[in-house]
């Protein structure tokens, strides 16, 4: 099976064109979605039709539970709260209906999804350090965890009790380790690359790669801020940050 995972679209309607368009060309078999495909950008309508049409599974972000009153809007910095208000006055009932449907963690015999981790997955906890890992190791039972939520790609590999972290874009999955995939952002990447990240995994081959695929940054960028967003939200697009 080849998966096409991807995450944190954050209503970014060039980003999520560009990646689908990606993966169209890689023999995907399931496409999967790590969740927020809401908040920040101004296409959410578009960026939740899409992802329910071409996603098999789709675990919440918390963007999309605060978008429709599931979560507490306390919990994010001011802009990100205004956007947040700014999409839950735009969803139809469709999209709320959908956001609202979907699960917080999905397993299979080849891989395990959640936005945030594995414990409190309502909580939305960010994987950042290897103690934080830890927690979501201990509760995964297939090889694999594949996480979005930091907006940051990267892999945490525990072999017997150790945990290490990698940036790594391409590798194989060893039966004797367990991983943990943050296959970083499509809509809105924090780590300095402005390219909408998405991932590929071949269960097959036990093969994982991080791609990434350049779109039209500046029009995105236009959108937020033409929309009456926080202008931050539309600039920070072009730094990647
Ligand atoms: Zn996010």
């Amino acid at each position: 099976m080849r998966y096409g995972i991807f995450s944190d679209v954050h209503a970014n309607w060039e980003a999520l064109q560009a990646v689908l368009s990606a993966l169209s060309k890689e023999n995907i078999d399931e496409y999967l979605c790590l969740g927020d495909l809401v908040g920040y950008g101004s296409n959410p309508g578009e960026c939740v039709e899409a992802v329910k049409e071409v996603s098999r599974i789709t675990v919440a972000g918390n963007h999309d539970w605060a978008s429709i009153g599931l979560f507490s809007t306390a919990y994010f910095n001011t802009q990100a709260a205004e956007a947040i208000i700014w999409t839950g006055q735009r969803l139809d009932e469709a999209s709320r209906e959908f956001l609202g449907s979907l699960e917080l963690t999905y397993a299979n015999d080849d891989l395990t999804l959640v936005h945030g981790s594995l414990n409190e997955p309502d909580m939305f906890n960010y994987v950042t350090d290897i103690w934080e890992a830890e927690w979501t190791f201990n509760l995964l039972h297939s090889g694999v965890c594949f996480i979005g939520h930091l907006h940051v790609p990267g892999v945490f590999v525990r072999h017997s009790d150790n945990i290490h972290y990698f940036s790594w874009d391409s590798f194989k999955l060893s039966p004797e380790k367990k991983y943990i995939v943050n296959v970083g952002s499509v809509g809105q990447p924090r780590d300095g690359n402005p390219e909408a990240a998405y991932c590929i995994y071949d269960s097959q081959a036990q093969q994982v790669e991080i791609k990434r695929v350049a779109y039209d940054v500046q029009a995105a960028r236009n959108k937020i801020i033409e929309a009456g967003l926080p202008r931050i939200l539309g600039e920070r697009l072009l730094k990647g940050r």
